[in-house]
């Protein structure tokens, strides 16, 4: 791990509730510096695609009621959890790769789809 890498061994942000998302974007960005990645938007961008359907794969041919059910199954739970955390590293690239504060933006987009009217929508 280079010098100026961030240091993810800390047990005390080891979780969502205790880790600041620009931490995990600091962290995406030292491993593409590290491992000497030169990442564009077009590229990116198919990645967190190609990515989602690796996690897709992990439900295909099961029944909506077997998916209901996976978090009972360790190993398909890993599999899972790994092809998760794929597309998600490939998002904060993204975001890193073209400024996107994703706080903002997911916020900005959650008050536009509450003005919106959904199929479903009681
Ligand atoms: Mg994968």
């Amino acid at each position: 791990m280079p010098a100026n890498a961030p240091d993810s061994s800390n047990k005390s942000d080891s979780t969502d509730a205790e880790t600041r998302l620009a931490k995990l974007k600091a962290e995406v960005a030292a491993f593409v510096a590290e491992k000497g990645f030169v990442d564009n938007p077009k590229d990116l961008s198919m990645s967190i695609a190609i990515e989602s359907a690796e996690l897709m794969e992990q439900f295909q041919w099961l029944t909506t009621e077997e998916a209901a059910r996976v978090t009972k199954d360790p190993d398909l739970m890993d599999k899972i959890r790994t092809e998760f955390a794929d597309v998600f590293i490939y998002c904060l690239g993204f975001a890193n790769e073209l400024g996107i504060d994703i706080t903002s933006a997911v916020r900005r987009t959650l008050a536009t789809n509450r003005r919106r009217h959904w199929p479903h929508e009681k």
